[in-house]
């Protein structure tokens, strides 16, 4: 067996064990596969093994792998997204997990038009303000929600957070219960949202016992990055 898909194997075994831990559905977790700096044969090699979200940071690298590689599988868009390379990410990609202002709402509403499409698109939440560099403060997200909701072209699907780099897991989870509880609070302000995107190679277990739906594993699956 490559060593692609005995990594892959082992994270899914990871996830169904955290999900059947606090008593989930391990179905209702779904793994993007982040393959920054991946080249496309290994990509593929993960797509044999059985991965159907692929997870991109930059625009320039995805758009020559998703040409080189089709849309069969699902791109998702999770690095710091500029104005100037919204046309593209409309284009490329069927989710964006990093929206945080509203001006690249509307400009990514505006493209989206303009593509006579829809795209999906989850709010990056910066729960750490010192560490993280993107992201909206936690106090902006329920205006920056509103305004997606009145944005015809954009699909509001939930929350996305990263925090810093802990060598132990556990020292995510305070992040992963505030950004449940930010989405508890948007649900109750009638915004309704159901994914989160949250949990990396080294803490995605945490993750998940926390309410994670979506998990952004890369290292895990396709070795350290160069
Ligand atoms: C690179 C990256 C990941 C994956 O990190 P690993 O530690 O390799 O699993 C997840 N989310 C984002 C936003 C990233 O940039």
């Amino acid at each position: 067996m490559s060593e692609i898909k005995e990594n892959l194997l082992r994270v899914m075994e990871r996830i169904e064990k955290a999900a059947r831990k606090v008593g989930r559905d391990p179905n209702e977790i779904k793994l993007v596969a982040v393959s920054k700096t991946v080249e496309a044969a290994r990509i593929k090699e993960a797509i044999g093994a059985g991965v159907s979200i692929l997870g991109e940071n930059y625009i320039q690298e995805a758009q020559k792998k998703i040409e080189e590689i089709g849309r069969l599988v699902s791109w998702h868009f999770i690095g710091h997204l500029q104005s100037n390379k919204v046309k593209y990410a409309i284009r490329l990609f069927d989710m964006i997990h990093s929206l945080d202002s509203i001006p690249l709402a509307e400009e990514l509403n505006r493209r989206a038009e303009q593509a006579n499409q829809a795209i999906k698109v989850m709010i990056e939440v910066n729960l750490s303000k010192e560490a993280a560099k993107f992201g909206a403060d936690e106090e902006r997200v329920l205006s920056l929600a509103r305004r997606i909701q009145n944005l015809n072209h954009l699909f509001l699907e939930g929350l996305m957070t990263m925090p810093p780099y802990f060598d132990s897991p556990e020292m995510s989870r305070p992040y992963y219960i505030a950004l449940r509880a930010l989405k508890e609070r948007m649900v109750k302000e009638r915004i309704p949202m159901k994914d989160l995107s949250m949990g990396m190679s080294n803490d995605f277990e945490i993750a998940i016992e926390e309410g994670a739906t979506y998990v952004r594993v890369g290292t895990a699956i396709f070795g350290p990055r160069k």
